[in-house]
Formats: structure tokens, C-alpha cells, sequence
């Protein structure tokens, strides 16, 4: 067995890892950077769930179907007379597929530029930070690193009542490969997952049923933003049925006969023609550490960490979905870039209380920092500003004028709680808010900013005038 040497070796090229790898690189070291993925091609692929099987297919696919139903349903209403639409699924996942290449190539070409290596196979993690790699062809030899950033990811959680089967029983990569829309869609969970390929195959033209396990629609958004959201999709179509306990699916012919119990223990059952589990995602950890490797794992199966990514192996980060806090590429990917300045002796922090959310339902739902409900339970004094889309002209002018922003500001110090977005382009809005709350900005410091007019952004700097009672488009009731 041949050893190779490398300051930094990372396991995993998801956001995470190939963050960590690009940034070591660019820090000066020599970067080895493994991945076990292999494409549709059968190829060694890059970027991990998100690239491959995550954000972006499923945002290619949002946007498709948006477009679908945006130009049939609304476009006449601005005077575009397109006549008969109609989707054309396979173009619609070629062109993904395309896209999902473009960016996986591009990390191979980051990589290359960076002069970052490639290790296509499995890494796994011995004792004194030395890693095992076995790679597709070849033989299985031994790493030395001065460093080593452990990037796994994670993959779908599956449950006994709905075991999958690859075809009428998928999880989330078998639903975004669909040939055609199902006439009839069943979806287990209303997460992020789940309201996202829901709203994909509703638009074109499933009839969607959503199973939910808990109560409450999307716990933790604003409680008013969730309420507009949950009322909104259903106008679109979507089924969201709460408080529901799946207790078995099962393949029957051509279709998949699913049983539940609602909030009353009373027993339903649903016939649809596919079915989706989006009921969570577990960290990945399998073959990755030697039994003698010196890292732990937490009471729920993630790599465990401290606040810095550190494990409890000497030289050895965790980063990414396999370790706690939120599943989300960017949190993932300033998870690798900090571990890798730490590695180079530099002391960034990654701040978990600005971790953007956002769900891709038209409109969006985004929220940075806390709830007014987390706000209250506190028993903290807050003051609330609010300013709805159908007072922004630039959303009534593109017809797309659904939703609100709200912010949530300390009552003493006006200093920003948290900003909660359902509308159009949230996404984008909210990473102004993300930006003021990096600063530690008050509400009346967005209020004092020079907004373009008109744009969707507008309704942010409103929102925070509304927190001191002076917001110009609409009536203010504190005065
Ligand atoms: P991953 O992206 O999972 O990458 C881990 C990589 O490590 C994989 O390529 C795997 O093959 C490799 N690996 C694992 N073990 C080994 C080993 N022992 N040896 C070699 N290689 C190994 N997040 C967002 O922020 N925004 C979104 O819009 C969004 N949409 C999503 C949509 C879907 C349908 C899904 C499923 C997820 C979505 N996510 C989204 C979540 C996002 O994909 C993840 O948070 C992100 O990919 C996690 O990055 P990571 O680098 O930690 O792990
Ligand atoms: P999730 O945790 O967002 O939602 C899962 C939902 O399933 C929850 O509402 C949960 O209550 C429900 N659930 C769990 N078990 C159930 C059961 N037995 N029956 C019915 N409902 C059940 O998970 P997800 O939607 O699968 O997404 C996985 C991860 O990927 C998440 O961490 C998410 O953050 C990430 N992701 C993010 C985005 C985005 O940022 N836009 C998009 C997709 C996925």
C-alpha cells in the first residue's frame, strides 16, 4: 500500500468539503479531495446532494414549472397571448440535467485551477489524521494529512410504513426524475422536500396529497407567514393534510395504496399513482471512520463537534449536514471555508444566528433570525414592523404582488430580531437582511437606506419604517 502526503485531505465534495478544499488551496496547501459519487454517466461527479440530487435540479424544476403555470395561468392577465401551452417533461429534465453538469464540471474545473486533487472512490478515516482511500479503480492506498475535514453529507431518511421501491416509492431523487406527472401524488412530509417537489408536479398537473405528521405547518417560520403560506399553496392546489400518521404504503398494481390515521385516530387510506417520503434527512456516516479514528458521534448520529467544527480527534473538522444544525448547502459550505482558515491558523467564527432559510414555493417563504413567537416566549420586548406586496408597486406592476416582510426589532434597542419574507424573490431579498443583521443593525438603520425604486426590496425598508410606526405607503396605526 503506497502513501501519499497532503496538508489537507477532505472527505466528501458536497458544498461542505469542496468549500473546505477550494479554500485550503487558495490558503497555500496541498489539498486532496475524495468523493465516492458517481453521476447518472456512471462517472465520478462532484458536488455532492446538492449539485447532483438536491438545490439545484430541484430549483432547474421549480423554474420550469413556474414559467408553465405563470404563462398559462397569468400571463393574458398583462396582455400575453401565448395560446396553447403546454410542458414538455423530457426537455424539461434534459435541461436540468445539463445544468446539474455545467456546475459539477465547473467544480472540476475549480479544482483544477486551484490545484486542488481529485480522488474519485471512498475515504475513510484511520487514527493519527491518516485517511484510507479506495478509490473506483486501483488499489486502496493510505493518505498522510496534516489535516483532515470530514464532509460526508447525509441521505433521506426512510420509514417502515413507506418502504421505497425505487419506482412508485421514492424518495427525493426518484421524484426528480419523474418521466411524466403522476395523475395522482401522494407526498410524505410538508418540508422543505415536500412543498418544493409537491409544487413541481402539482404544476404539472398532479393532483397532490401531503401527509404531515405534526400540527403546525412549518413550526419554525413566522406563525403568520406559515398561515398565509399554508392558505396560499392550497389555492394552488396542494393538498396539506396536518396532524396525519402514515402507517403503510403499498404497491398495488399500477398504484401505491397508502393508509393513514388523522388527528382523531380515525383510519383513511389513499390511492395515488406515485409517492414521495420527504420526511427528513439523516447524517451519512457509513465505512467514513476507523474504529480507532478518535471521533465520536453524537446521541443522533452526527459527527460530533463544537462550535468551531472541531472533533474529538486531533487535526480532524467536521462540516456540512453531518453535523449539527441545519441541513443547508451554505451553512455547510462557511462550515468548510472556516474550517480550512482554521487549519491555516486564521480565527473566522461561522455565525449560526444568521443562517438564512428559504423554502422555492412561488411565492417564496424566507426568514433569518428569530420568530415573534420565539420573541415572546422569551418575554422579551419587541416591536414588529409589517408591509404586504400589494402595496409595492413593483410587485403589482409584474402581477406577482401575494405576501408580506415582517421584522421583528428589540423594543429598547431597535436592534434587528429577525426578518420573515413570503413573496416574490424572497430569497434575494432576505440576504439584506442577513447583511443588516451581520452588522447588527437596528430597524431605523434600514429605514435611513436609499432603496431603488421601484423594486421588491422597497417592501423590506417599509417593513422597517412600520417598526417605529412610519411607514409612507400604507397607514400606520402605532402614531
Ligand atoms: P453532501 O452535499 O451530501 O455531499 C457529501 C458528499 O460526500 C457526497 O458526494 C458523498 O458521495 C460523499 N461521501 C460521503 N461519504 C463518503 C466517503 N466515505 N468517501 C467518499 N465520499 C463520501 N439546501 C439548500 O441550502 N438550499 C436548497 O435549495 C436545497 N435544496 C435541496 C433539495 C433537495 C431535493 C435535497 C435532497 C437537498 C436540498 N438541500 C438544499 C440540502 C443540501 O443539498 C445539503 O444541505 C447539502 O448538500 C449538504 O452539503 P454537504 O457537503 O454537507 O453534503
Ligand atoms: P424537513 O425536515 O424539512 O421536513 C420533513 C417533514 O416531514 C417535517 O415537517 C416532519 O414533521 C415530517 N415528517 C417526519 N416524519 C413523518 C412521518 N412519518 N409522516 C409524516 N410526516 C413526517 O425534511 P425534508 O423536506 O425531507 O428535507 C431534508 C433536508 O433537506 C432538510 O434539512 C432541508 O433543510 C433540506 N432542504 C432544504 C431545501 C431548501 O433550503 N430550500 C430544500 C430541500 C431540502
Amino acid at each position: 500500500m503506497s502513501t501519499d502526503k497532503y496538508d489537507l485531505v477532505v472527505i466528501g465534495a458536497g458544498p461542505a468539503g469542496y468549500a473546505a478544499a477550494i479554500r485550503g488551496a487558495q490558503l497555500g496547501m496541498s489539498v486532496a479531495c475524495i468523493d465516492k459519487a458517481l453521476g447518472t454517466d456512471g462517472q465520478p461527479t462532484l458536488g455532492g446532494t446538492c449539485l447532483n440530487w438536491g438545490c439545484i435540479p430541484s430549483k432547474a424544476l421549480l423554474d420550469a414549472s413556474h414559467r408553465f403555470v405563470e404563462t398559462r395561468d397569468s400571463l393574458a392577465d398583462v396582455g400575453v397571448i401565448a395560446g396553447n401551452v403546454e410542458m414538455d417533461v423530457p426537455r424539461m429534465m434534459a435541461r436540468k440535467d445539463a445544468v446539474v453538469a455545467q456546475l459539477t464540471g465547473g467544480i472540476g474545473a475549480l479544482f483544477q485551477g486551484n490545484g486542488v486533487t481529485h480522488l474519485a472512490g471512498l475515504g475513510r478515516l484511520l487514527s493519527g489524521a491518516r485517511v484510507e482511500f479506495e478509490p473506483h479503480e486501483g488499489e486502496t492506498r493510505t493518505l498522510d494529512a496534516g489535516s483532515v475535514v470530514l464532509a460526508p453529507g447525509s441521505v433521506p431518511v426512510e420509514i417502515a410504513p413507506a418502504p421505497l421501491d425505487g419506482d412508485r416509492i421514492v424518495d427525493s431523487t426518484g421524484a426528480l426524475a419523474f418521466d411524466a406527472a403522476p395523475a395522482r401524488l401522494g407526498v410524505i412530509g410538508a418540508g422543505a422536500i415536500g412543498l418544493e417537489l409537491g409544487s413541481v408536479w402539482g404544476r404539472l398537473g398532479s393532483e397532490v396529497v401531503i401527509l404531515e405528521a405534526l400540527e403546525d405547518f412549518l413550526p419554525t417560520a413566522d406563525s403568520r407567514i406559515a398561515r398565509d403560506g399554508l392558505r396560499e399553496l392550497g389555492r394552488q392546489g396542494l393538498d396539506i393534510r396536518l396532524g396525519t400518521r402514515v402507517t403503510g404504503a403499498e404497491v398495488q398494481g399500477e398504484a401505491v395504496v397508502v393508509s393513514y390515521q388523522d388527528g382523531s385516530g380515525d383510519e383513511h387510506s389513499l390511492e395515488v399513482d406515485r409517492l414521495i417520503v420527504a420526511v427528513g434527512r439523516r447524517p451519512y456516516t457509513e465505512g467514513l471512520l476507523a474504529p480507532d479514528s478518535g471521533v465520536n458521534l453524537d446521541e443522533r448520529g452526527f459527527l460530533f463537534v463544537n462550535d468551531l467544527c472541531v472533533t474529538d480527534a486531533p487535526n480532524v473538522y467536521a462540516v456540512g449536514d453531518v453535523v449539527r444544525g441545519p441541513m443547508l448547502a451554505h451553512k455547510g459550505a462557511e462550515e468548510g471555508v472556516m474550517a480550512a482558515e482554521r487549519i491555516a491558523g486564521h480565527k473566522p467564527v461561522v455565525n449560526y444566528d444568521t443562517v438564512p432559510s428559504v423554502i422555492y414555493t412561488h411565492p417564496e417563504i424566507a426568514w433569518v433570525g428569530k420568530t415573534e413567537d420565539d420573541v415572546k416566549a422569551a418575554g422579551d420586548d419587541y416591536r414588529v414592523g409589517t408591509f404586504p406586496f400589494a402595496a409595492s408597486g413593483r410587485a403589482l406592476a409584474a402581477n406577482d404582488a401575494k405576501g408580506l416582510v415582517k421584522l421583528v426589532a428589540d423594543a429598547e434597542t431597535d436592534r434587528i430580531l429577525g426578518v420573515h419574507v413570503f413573496g416574490p424573490q424572497a430569497s434575494e431579498i432576505i440576504a439584506q437582511a442577513v447583511i443588516a443583521m451581520e452588522f447588527d443593525a437596528s430597524a431605523e438603520d434600514i429605514g435611513l437606506t436609499m432603496f431603488a425604486h421601484p423594486t421588491l426590496s422597497e417592501a423590506l425598508h417599509e417593513a422597517a419604517l412600520g417598526v417605529g410606526g412610519h411607514a409612507i405607503h400604507m397607514i400606520n396605526r402605532k402614531r
